[in-house]
């Protein structure tokens, strides 16, 4: 009840962390994670090992390392769900490269039934739900899959490799969309998997010229769906963007130049904005800055007003990576 009514103040705006284990290899590594307790989290600063060092945040929901995807799954259902009564739904990971945003997203590279990540969970759930319902309701859900880089929005899906340039709309019928983005219907696993491996592989080309691209732009997978009531004629239109943001890593600009100097400061910008909506509508402040990104442009309808957002950042345990998981806890606690 009472976090029904917090909720309700927040805008429907929850944030949650996860903490990513130590990686094979690096087991008996110091952690920066003191202690973890509902959705209080405590790091210990390695450089101040005493009381001084230590610092907690609160969240709507902490998850440990050795938190499974179901168990992570489990917690963000009901909002996933939601988007079949016609609500639009916004996730996102947050986190400095290699903190995790990938492996809740998706999953590892090595994918099993175990590994799923939200997006492949998520679907099957809105599968499993339209079945549930089909007495009553019919649906048809359909899937977009978008990079953004250096503020140009590219389709993943197309299947005549064009990678072009797309521009973002906003239209009185159909609200913000991406008219260009190929938009391809789903109703099966099978489905989702052969349009999550194109959108991998189209991915993957366009990040040959530079290495490991995709933690340089941010990739959304934007579910469309389309309800009837069966009875009373009445249509319904939901929506869910999942979004595996660039990483939050402040780069040194005394050391990069070029391109490489254009693509942080384009993460930098959007990033900032995305923080600087989200608080906006936390506060509820009557102008909420939607224009100063195509993140921000793309994802408006999902942010504030009836829909449903929900932050995920991610931590690293590493005692070098302290600096970067302070930034990262404390650009969610401007939130919660
Ligand atoms: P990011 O997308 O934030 O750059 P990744 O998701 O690629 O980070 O994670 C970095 C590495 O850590 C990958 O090898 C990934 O499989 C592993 N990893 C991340 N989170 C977990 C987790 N919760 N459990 C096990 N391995 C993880
Ligand atoms: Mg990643």
């Amino acid at each position: 009840k009472l976090y029904n009514i917090v909720q309700d103040l927040k805008g429907n705006i929850r944030v949650y962390c996860r903490v990513r284990p130590f990686l094979p290899g690096q087991a008996n590594g110091f952690s920066t994670v003191d202690h973890i307790e509902d959705g209080n989290i405590t790091l210990m600063n390695p450089a101040k090992h005493n009381k001084e060092g230590k610092k907690s945040f609160t969240f709507n929901k902490v998850f440990g390392p050795v938190a499974s995807q179901a168990e992570v799954y489990a917690d963000m259902q009901p909002l996933v769900r939601s988007c079949l009564d016609g609500y639009n739904v916004c996730i996102f990971a947050y986190g400095q490269t290699g903190s995790g945003k990938t492996f809740t997203m998706t999953g590892p590279n090595n994918l099993t039934e175990e590994t799923y990540g939200v997006n492949y969970r998520a679907l099957n759930d809105l599968f499993c739900l339209t079945e549930e319902r089909k007495a009553t309701f019919s649906y048809e859900v359909s899937v977009q899959m978008m990079e953004i880089y250096n503020e140009q929005v590219r389709d993943l899906l197309a299947t005549d490799g064009s990678n072009k340039r797309l521009e973002i709309r906003n239209s009185s019928q159909s609200g913000i969309n991406v008219p260009d983005a190929t938009l391809m219907a789903v109703s099966t696993t099978a489905d989702v998997i052969s349009l999550m491996n194109l959108g991998h592989k189209n991915r993957a080309v366009s990040s040959t010229a530079m290495n490991d691209r995709s933690s340089r732009s941010h990739s959304c997978m934007t579910v469309h769906v389309q309800g009837k009531d069966l009875t009373s004629g009445a249509a319904l239109r939901g929506s869910m963007h999942l979004v595996d943001l660039a990483g939050s890593e402040r780069v040194d600009k005394s050391e990069v130049t070029g391109d490489r100097l254009k693509e942080a400061q384009h993460i930098n910008k959007s990033l900032a904005a995305l923080g600087d909506v989200i608080a906006s509508l936390a506060t509820k402040n009557a102008h909420v800055p939607y224009r100063n990104s195509k993140l921000t442009q793309l994802l408006q309808d999902s942010l504030g007003g009836q829909a449903k957002t929900l932050m995920f950042v991610h931590i690293s345990p590493e005692a070098d990576a302290i600096s970067e998981t302070i930034s990262t806890l404390k650009f969610a606690e401007r939130v919660s």
